[in-house]
C-alpha cells in the first residue's frame, strides 16, 4: 500500500499537540534576532493530529527493508544487526544533549570516551595515533590522502599518482581525484588478488601511494600483502589500506602489523552503528607513527586525569570537520567495544567469516563462484549460468529476493566480475537464517528455469515495483511542493 506524503494529510488548524492554555505564542523578540537572519516567508509545517503523524512514520517504516526486519546480506555494506542497547547509551541525555561548544570542564565525560575509542582503535588496527572527525568511509579516504600529501610535501617531494586495484570500492578513486591525484589502475591476478608483476611495473618514485582494501571486495585476503607493502615503501610511497569493513579482522590480524601506514574503519558498519538510510556516519582513520603528527586538529590528550582539546600541532592538515566527529556513533562504538571485550571483538569475525563461508559452500551448486575458495566475511557469485540459460540478470535475482522478504545482495560490484552477486551474511545471522536464504534462492533458480518471466516482472509484492532508476538519477526532485 503507498502511504501519502505528510503534507498531503494536512487540513487547516489541525494540530500534533494539546497543551494546557493552549500553545504559547510568543516568539523569540525581533531585537535579538539579527533582521538578514529573519525567515522571510512562512514556515510550512504540515497540520495534522498526533495519531496521523505517528502512523505515518509507522508505515513508512515498514514500506522499507531493515535489518530489524530481516536478513540483509549486502556485500561490502555489513548490514549487521546493532545491539539496542548501544542505542540507548548514545541517547543517555548527558551525552546527546551536550554541546561541542561546552567548556572543557563540563564535559570530561565526552572527552572521556572520545580518547579511549582512539585508544581503541589504535589497540585494534596496531596503528600509533587517530583521529574520529572524518564522518564517512569516504570521508575518511580523503583525510587519509591528504595525510599522504603532506608526508610527501615535508619531504619535499611531489608525486602525482595513487595505485588503485581494479577491484576496489568507487570511493577510492574518487578521494584521491579529490585531493589532486591521478589514478592508476592495477590488474588482478587469476586468483582474485593483486598481480605483483603489474605493481612492480607501475610503482615508481611519482607514485604516492597505493590504496589496498583487504580482505579484497572478493572477500579474499590479500595473500602476498607483505610483499605488496614492501614494494610500495621500496619506492617511497606510503601504503592505504581500505579497513571499511574490519568485520573479518578484529582480534586476528592487524593493519599496522601488515605494514599499512594509514587505515580507515567505518563505526557505521562494523562498530554498531544501523547505517544504509544516509544517516550520520563515522570514517575514522588510525596511522602510524610516520603520519601522526600531520592528523587533524583539534586533538584529544590526555594531561595527568584531565581531557583536554589540543590544536597546536602545527603540521596537522587542519580540520576536517566543523566539531569532532558524529559523537553519537563514536559512543555506539565505545559501548560495543566495551561490551564485547578482546574476546568477543575475535568471536565477531571469526562468526562472520564462517557464515561467509557456510553459506559459499551452500551456494556453490547454484551460482557459478568464480573465486571459490576460503572467503573471509563475504564472497562474490556470478548469475552468469542464469543469465546464460534463461536470460535472467542478476538484477532479476536481487528483484525477485524483495518478493520473499529478503534485501538483496550488493549487485553488479566488484566490476571484476560478470553479474555479480555480493553477498556478506555477517556474524549477527544464524544458521536457520542462512538456510532459509538459501532455499529462497533454490526456489528462484528453479524459477528462472521453469517461468523466467516471474523473475523478468519481480517485485510483485513491495510497496513500489520496478523503479525507473534512470530518471530518478537524472530528474532529481527530492522536494515537495503544490
Ligand atoms: C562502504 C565502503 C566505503 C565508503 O564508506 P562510506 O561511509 O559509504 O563513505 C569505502 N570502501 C569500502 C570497501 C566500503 O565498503
Amino acid at each position: 500500500m503507498m502511504e501519502k506524503l505528510i503534507f498531503e494529510y494536512t487540513q487547516t488548524g489541525k494540530m500534533g499537540v494539546s497543551l494546557p492554555g493552549g500553545v504559547a505564542t510568543t516568539v523569540a523578540p525581533k531585537e535579538l534576532i539579527p533582521s538578514d537572519l529573519m525567515r522571510r516567508s512562512e514556515l510550512k509545517l504540515p497540520e495534522v493530529s498526533e495519531p496521523e503523524v505517528v502512523r505515518h512514520f509507522t508505515n513508512l517504516s515498514s514500506m522499507n527493508h531493515h535489518v530489524d526486519k530481516d536478513f540483509y546480506p549486502l556485500g561490502s555494506c555489513t548490514m549487521k544487526y546493532n545491539p539496542k542497547i548501544n542505542e540507548r547509551c548514545a541517547a543517555l541525555s548527558g551525552l546527546a544533549n551536550c554541546h561541542p561548544l561546552q567548556d572543557e570542564d563540563t564535559v570530561q565525560g565526552a572527552l572521556e570516551i572520545l580518547y579511549e575509542v582512539e585508544r581503541y582503535l589504535c589497540a585494534i588496527t596496531g596503528m600509533q595515533a587517530a583521529t574520529l572527525q572524518p564522518a564517512a568511509g569516504s570521508h575518511g579516504e580523503l583525510t587519509g590522502v591528504l595525510l599522504i600529501k603532506k608526508y610527501l610535501e615535508m619531504k619535499g617531494e611531489t608525486r602525482r599518482f595513487i595505485l588503485i586495484p581494479d577491484s576496489a570500492h568507487g570511493t577510492n578513486p574518487s578521494s584521491a581525484a579529490s585531493a589532486n591525484y591521478q589514478t592508476i589502475s592495477l590488474k588482478s591476478n587469476s586468483r582474485g588478488c593483486i598481480d605483483l608483476e603489474d605493481l612492480r611495473s607501475k610503482m615508481n618514485e611519482s607514485v604516492a601511494g597505493l590504496m589496498l582494501t583487504n580482505p579484497n571486495t572478493l572477500g579474499l585476503f590479500e595473500e602476498e600483502v607483505g610483499e605488496i607493502v614492501k614494494i610500495v615503501h621500496d619506492r617511497g610511497g606510503l601504503v592505504y589500506m581500505d579497513g571499511a569493513n574490519l568485520n573479518a579482522l578484529l582480534g586476528i590480524v592487524r593493519p599496522g602489523d601488515m605494514g599499512f601506514d594509514i587505515t580507515h574503519i567505518n563505526l557505521h558498519k562494523t562498530f554498531s552503528t544501523p547505517h544504509g538510510g544516509g544517516g550520520p556516519g563515522s570514517g575514522v582513520i588510525a596511522v602510524n607513527a610516520k603520519l601522526a603528527d600531520f592528523l587533524p586538529v583539534p586533538r584529544v590528550a590526555k594531561n595527568g586525569e584531565r581531557y583536554h582539546l589540543r590544536s597546536d600541532c602545527p603540521n596537522s592538515i587542519g580540520r576536517v570537520l566543523g566539531f569532532y566527529g558524529n559523537f553519537g556513533v563514536i559512543v555506539r562504538a565505545y559501548c560495543y567495544i566495551r561490551m564485547l571485550g578482546t574476546d568477543g571483538l575475535q568471536a565477531v569475525s571469526r562468526n562472520a567469516i564462517l557464515n561467509a563461508n557456510y553459506l559459499r559452500y551452500k551456494l556453490s551448486p547454484i551460482f557459478d563462484i568464480p573465486y571459490n575458495r576460503v572467503c573471509m566475511h563475504e564472497f562474490v557469485a556470478s548469475g552468469e549460468r542464469q543469465f546464460k540459460r534463461s536470460a535472467v540478470k542478476t538484477l532479476d535475482i536481487a528483484k525477485r529476493l524483495l518478493d520473499f522478504g529478503f534485501h538483496a545482495p550488493t549487485v553488479y560490484f566488484p566490476l571484476i566480475v560478470k553479474e555479480a552477486l555480493m553477498i556478506e551474511p555477517t556474524e549477527t545471522e544464524s544458521k536457520e537464517t542462512i538456510d532459509r536464504f538459501v532455499a529462497v534462492l533454490l526456489k528462484i533458480d528453479q524459477e528462472s528455469q521453469e517461468n523466467p518471466d516471474i523473475l523478468h516482472q519481480a517485485p510483485t509484492t513491495t510497496p513500489v515495483r520496478r523503479l525507473d532508476e534512470l530518471k530518478a538519477n537524472k530528474e532529481l526532485n527530492v522536494c515537495w511542493s503544490k
